[in-house]
C-alpha cells in the first residue's frame, strides 16, 4: 500500500502532527462517484481509536505553543489559507462535485463560503471583543476575555463539505485551541483539500489533525477527556449519541442537527417568484441541505395555481451529473441516501397524498451508473403525514393548503426541528408577525430557506440543535470561555457587594 498526499496515487493518509500518515489498521475505504460509481476517486484512511488517540495527543501538545500566538498572527496565517482557497477555488469545486453530486456551481458556492468564513474569521483575530466595565468599587478594573479551552473535536457531514469545516475549524483556531477533524466517509477529499490549505498557511504541526473514517474515530473524539469542544454537524440520531457520549465528562457540545424546513406563501404572494424559490429551496443541492425546503404550505386561495405551476416547472429540472453545463439537479449522494428517498416516495404514496410530479428512481441511459431521482412533489399532504414531519434529505417536497396565517405557523412549528422557515407575502404586517411566531433559528421572507450569509449566526431549535450558533461571532462563543478579571489598585481590601459607599 502507498500512502502519500500526493492525488496521482489516488490513496490519501491522515494528518497527525504535522505529517501525513497511514492508519494503524492498514484498510482502506473506497470514495466513489455519485453520479457514476465507476470513478473511483480515490481510497482513504479507515482510521482506528487509536489513530484518533495520537492525533489528539498531539493536538493537545500543540495547543500549549498555539494558544500563545497572539491572536492576530493566528489570523493572519488563516488570511493566507482563505488567500489560496481563492486560488484553488475551481479546482476545489470540481473535487467536491465529484465526491457528492451537488452541481459545480453549487460546490463553487460551498468553497466560496470557507473563503467567506475564513476572512471573517481572520478579521475577528483583532477583534474578538471583550467587555471592560466600571467597577462597583474605588480603584479596581473589571473586565472580560475570551480564552481557549483546548483541543476541539470537529465532526462534520458530507453535504457541505469545505464550507461546514471552516465554520467549526477556523473559529476554533482563531480562538487559540487546536482540531481533531473527523470528516464524513463520503467526502474525504474536499476536507483534505482544506486542510492542505491551513498547513500551507502556516498552520503549524499538530495545531489542525485530520482522521479520515467512522464512527468509531467520531466516538474517540466525543468521549476521550482531552477533548473539550465536540463540534458536531450531522443527522439528529447520531447528534444524540455524541451528546450522550460528551456528557459524562462535561465537554462544551455544539450540535447542528436535522431539518424539515417550511416555506409558506401567502395568498398575497408574488407567485411567480415563490415557485422560483421553492424550486431553488426544494431542489436545489438535490434537497439534500439541512435547509432544504421539504414543506411547502399554500394559501388556498392560490393553492391549485402555484401547484400547477411548481410541478410544471419541477419537471422542466434538469437531472444528471453535476459536472456537466446546463445540470440543475445532481445525484443522491449514495445509494443508501437514494434508498432512502425511494422509501419515503412509497410512504407518501401509502399515506395518501397525490403524487403530483416525479415518484422515480432514474436509472436508464446516462443515469445507470449513479444515484439519480425525479424531482418528486407531493400534493393534499396532511401535516400529520410521515412525509411532512421527518427529514427525507433528498429531492421530495410535499405540499400542503393553509387557511390563514395562524394556521400556516401551527403547521410550520408543528414538527421536531427548527432549522429555517420562510414566507412569501406583499404584506409587511404578516411577514412581520410570521417572524415573530416561527420558532426556528433562520427566517425569510420572500425567499427559499437556504441561502444563510456567513457573518449572522446559524443554527436552529428543537431537534435541530442544542442552543449554540455556528458563523458569525456567535461561533467564538462555542470555541472559547469567558473569564472575567478585577484588578483591584487600591492596596487594601475592599469586598464587593458589602464595602459599598
Ligand atoms: P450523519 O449523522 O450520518 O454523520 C455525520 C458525521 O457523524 C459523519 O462524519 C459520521 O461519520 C459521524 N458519525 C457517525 N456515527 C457517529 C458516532 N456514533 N459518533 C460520532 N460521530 C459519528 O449525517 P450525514 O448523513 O453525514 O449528514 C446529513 C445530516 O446532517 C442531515 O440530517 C442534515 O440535516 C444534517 N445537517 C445539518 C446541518 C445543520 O447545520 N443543522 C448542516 C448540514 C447537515
Amino acid at each position: 500500500m502507498r500512502t502519500s498526499d500526493d492525488t496521482s496515487t489516488r490513496v490519501f493518509s491522515n494528518l497527525v502532527d504535522g505529517k501525513w500518515v497511514a492508519s494503524s489498521s492498514g484498510r482502506l475505504f473506497d470514495n466513489r462517484n455519485p453520479a457514476d460509481d465507476r470513478d473511483l476517486i480515490g481510497r482513504f484512511q479507515e482510521s482506528t481509536p487509536e489513530d484518533a488517540e495520537r492525533a489528539i495527543a498531539a493536538a493537545a501538545r500543540a495547543y500549549e505553543e498555539w494558544r500563545f500566538v497572539p491572536a492576530p498572527r493566528r489570523a493572519e496565517i488563516l488570511f493566507r489559507a482563505a488567500q489560496l482557497i481563492v486560488e484553488r477555488k475551481e479546482s476545489f469545486a470540481r473535487d467536491m462535485t465529484r465526491e457528492m453530486g451537488k452541481v459545480l456551481e453549487e460546490t463553487r458556492g460551498d468553497v466560496q463560503e470557507a473563503i467567506d468564513m475564513t476572512y471573517f474569521m481572520a478579521g475577528e483575530g483583532r477583534r474578538m471583543y471583550g467587555q471592560t466595565v466600571p467597577s462597583e468599587l474605588r480603584d479596581k478594573f473589571a473586565m472580560s476575555v475570551r480564552q481557549p479551552l483546548g483541543v476541539c473535536g470537529i465532526i462534520t457531514p458530507w453535504n457541505f463539505p469545505m464550507a461546514i469545516p471552516s465554520w467549526k475549524i477556523v473559529p476554533a483556531l482563531v480562538c487559540g485551541n487546536t482540531v481533531v477533524f473527523k470528516p464524513s466517509s463520503l467526502t474525504p477529499l474536499s476536507a483534505i483539500n482544506f486542510v492542505k490549505v491551513l498547513e500551507e498557511a502556516g498552520i503549524p504541526p499538530g495545531v489542525v489533525n485530520l482522521v479520515t473514517g467512522g464512527p468509531d474515530v467520531g466516538t474517540v473524539l466525543s468521549t476521550h477527556e482531552v477533548i473539550k469542544v465536540v463540534s458536531f454537524t450531522g443527522s439528529t440520531a447520531v447528534g444524540r449519541l455524541v451528546n450522550q457520549n460528551a456528557a459524562p465528562g462535561f465537554k462544551k457540545v455544539h450540535l447542528e442537527m436535522g431539518g424539515k424546513n417550511i416555506i409558506i406563501v401567502m395568498d398575497d404572494a408574488q407567485l411567480e417568484l415563490a415557485v422560483e424559490g421553492c424550486l431553488w429551496g426544494g431542489f436545489g443541492t438535490t434537497g439534500q441541505r439541512c435547509t432544504a425546503a421539504s414543506r411547502v404550505v399554500v394559501h388556498e386561495k392560490v393553492y391549485e395555481e402555484f401547484l400547477g405551476e411548481f410541478a410544471r416547472r419541477a419537471k422542466a429540472l434538469h437531472v444528471g451529473n453535476g459536472a456537466q453545463d446546463g445540470v440543475q439537479v445532481g445525484p443522491s449522494v449514495s445509494e443508501s441516501q437514494l434508498a432512502t428517498v425511494m422509501k419515503y416516495v412509497e410512504i407518501g404514496k401509502r399515506e395518501g397524498a397525490t403524487l403530483v410530479t416525479g415518484g422515480h428512481r432514474l436509472e436508464q441511459g446516462e443515469y445507470a451508473r449513479g444515484w439519480f431521482h425525479e424531482p418528486t412533489i407531493f400534493g393534499d399532504v396532511q401535516p400529520s403525514m410521515r412525509i411532512a414531519q421527518e427529514e427525507i434529505f433528498g429531492p421530495v417536497v410535499s405540499v400542503m393548503r393553509c387557511g390563514s396565517l395562524a394556521e400556516a405557523v401551527e403547521i410550520g412549528n408543528g414538527v421536531a426541528y427548527g432549522l429555517s422557515a420562510s414566507i412569501y407575502t406583499r404584506n409587511v404586517n404578516t411577514a412581520f408577525a410570521a417572524m415573530r411566531d416561527m420558532y426556528t433559528g433562520i427566517f425569510y421572507v420572500n425567499a427559499p430557506t437556504i441561502g444563510a450569509e456567513v457573518h449572522l449566526p446559524f443554527g436552529g431549535t428543537k431537534a435541530t440543535g442544542n442552543g449554540h450558533r455556528e458563523a458569525g461571532i456567535a461561533a467564538l462563543d462555542v470555541f472559547s470561555e469567558w473569564k472575567s478579571i478585577y484588578v483591584d489598585f487600591s492596596g487594601r481590601l475592599q469586598r464587593a457587594q458589602i464595602d459599598v459607599e
